[in-house]
């Protein structure tokens, strides 16, 4: 049919499908987390979470906090000081930090609610807009009430900050469809 309009991703459904991909590529053994930041439409960077460049993998046993998550001291969402991993968010601002790409303005999509430190910097590198898929929770009990206001005086500084629901069948059907060309009309 002709003028037929081929269906696509909304741009929030693109958004969420990088985020999806980057994730792909995370080694942690903690949540694997995907992320990217884009800018008037556009795509500056990706990241997925892992151990910093060179360093043995967190699923190698690159990261003592990660390693001992099971059996440590560490509270869940806590001691993040003693983390080596990268978080998929900072990847993704510092990889536009390495190849020179302003962040300023841009809108950050990422698969879990960012953590404190990473609200800090994203906030820090002019990220205006967040959202994410999943959210997360500290274990009851485990967060500081302190660390909890502040968290959500940060949150409150980007002009959008809030969860996102796709329905991952679609999002699923647009990458099996792309490998087809458009429907003859
Ligand atoms: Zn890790
Ligand atoms: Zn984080």
């Amino acid at each position: 049919m002709p003028g037929a309009a081929i269906a696509r991703p909304s741009k929030l459904e693109y958004a969420v499908l990088l985020a999806l991909a980057a994730r792909t590529r995370a080694d942690c053994l903690g949540r694997r987390v995907g992320a990217v930041v884009i800018r008037e439409d556009r795509v500056l960077s990706t990241g997925y979470n892992g151990t910093p460049i060179g360093m043995p993998n967190c699923s190698e046993g690159g990261c003592h906090r990660c390693a001992s998550r099971d059996t440590g001291p560490y509270p869940v969402g806590g001691a993040y000081d003693l983390c080596v991993c990268v978080h998929a968010e900072q990847n993704a601002i510092l990889a536009a930090a390495r190849f020179g790409q302003s962040t300023l303005g841009g809108t950050l999509t990422t698969t879990l609610r960012p953590c404190f430190g990473c609200c800090k910097e994203a906030l820090q590198a002019g990220i205006v807009a967040v959202r994410y898929l999943d959210e997360w929770e500290p274990a009851a009990g485990e967060q500081d009430p302190g660390l909890a206001v502040q968290y959500a005086s940060l949150r409150a500084r980007f002009a959008v900050f809030e969860a996102v629901t796709v329905d991952r069948t679609r999002l699923l059907a647009f990458l099996a469809a792309g490998a087809a060309p458009a429907a003859a009309g």
